[in-house]
């Protein structure tokens, strides 16, 4: 539930009000807006102690929570969160942002190019697998730290801040040492210890859509990490299964809408694995933006057939720059920017 506080209440019974949730064993969530202190009171049966806070000097009303998740909820905190990656990107703003890079690192000399080119076209940011969740053990896995030392020189070299998945909470730490903003994949959007210590970490996260994952269950995923003190999340919706085969998933470009109803979280989509067939990206991408999404994700490759992983749904440079173009026009006309 949230609780309102009187405008103008005093330190010292916006003070007894805060050790009161704790006392019952509540955690705050405070939210100081511009005219009035909003706190959150988070725990399970929060709801049940309505009448104790109601009563309470300072209190001007308690609203409950009607939906499992709190934190993320648009109930909870009206305006959209715009989350900062790194020194210069904005993401949840005016400007619908591009990420691009290849599905996993591979050569220096590919991510290199790859990140110029998708510069020079217009990118934001730039992802790179390190750490790969593949569906075969004997496919390749990553070149792990030694393509997070890639991604970071190549940071260093366009400015592009980077993206990269991390897969099991023993990588946070090495993780947060080389990127910007930690992703979470589609395969992990429920494991629950890892969303809980990426939670606690200082970075951005990108939250894939778990694959079977309603959008409930997705926002409960981000619940774990902002629960932990984390505000910064960013989803990603990427394409759930369905019984449709003509494409890799079937990309919900409906959660788009849906998600900007429920929650202040800013989403990109991936449309590279929501239809994992390289003639359809683009098209889904003009959706996405079209629906209102914060940005785009895609992988991109220079040289497609040397590619490690998802070759194959991979966007040329040349793909790609034309596809931003058709961006913009379609960002304007929604009244946003690249
Ligand atoms: C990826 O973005 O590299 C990836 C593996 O995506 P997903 O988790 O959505 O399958
Ligand atoms: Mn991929």
């Amino acid at each position: 539930m949230i609780l309102t506080l009187k405008t103008g209440v005093s330190k010292k019974d916006a003070d007894k009000i805060i050790a009161k949730i704790k006392d019952l064993g509540f955690q705050p969530s405070i939210s100081k807006g511009a005219e009035r202190i909003v706190i959150g009171v988070i725990g399970e049966k929060a709801i049940v102690h309505k009448q104790t806070f109601e009563v309470m000097d300072g209190v001007e009303v308690v609203t409950p929570i009607s939906k499992p998740y709190k934190l993320v909820s648009r109930e909870f905190k009206k305006e959209s969160t715009v989350v900062n990656v790194g020194k210069n990107v904005k993401v949840g703003g005016k400007q619908v942002i591009i990420v691009a890079g290849p599905c996993s690192v591979d050569t220096w000399d590919n991510l290199l190019l790859n990140a110029r080119e998708m510069k020079k076209a217009g990118a934001h940011m730039l992802r790179g697998g390190a750490f790969k969740p593949r569906s075969s053990p004997y496919a390749f896995q990553g070149l792990g730290e030694k393509a997070l030392e890639m991604l970071a020189e190549a940071r260093k070299i366009t400015g592009l801040p980077v993206v990269s998945e991390v897969m099991d909470v023993r990588q946070v730490e090495i993780m947060c040492k080389y990127v910007d903003v930690l992703q979470i994949g589609a395969r992990n959007a429920q494991n629950f210890d890892l969303l809980k210590e990426v939670g606690l970490a200082k970075k951005p996260v990108v939250l894939k859509r778990g694959m079977a994952n309603t959008i409930e269950e997705w926002l409960m995923c981000a619940e774990y990490i902002l629960a932990k003190g984390n505000p910064d999340v960013i989803l990603c919706e990427r394409g759930i299964r369905t019984f449709e085969t003509a494409t890799r998933n079937t990309l919900d470009i409906s959660a788009v809408p849906v998600i900007k109803h429920f929650t202040h979280l800013p989403i990109f989509v991936d449309p590279s694995h929501g239809v994992g067939v390289r003639e359809y990206i683009p098209p889904m991408a003009r959706a996405a933006v079209a629906a209102g999404a914060d940005g785009v994700m895609l992988e991109t490759h220079p040289k497609p057939a040397e590619a490690l992983s998802d070759g194959h749904q991979a966007l040329l440079p040349t793909h790609f720059s034309h596809l931003i173009k058709e961006v913009k026009l379609i960002a304007g006309a929604v009244g946003r920017h690249l």
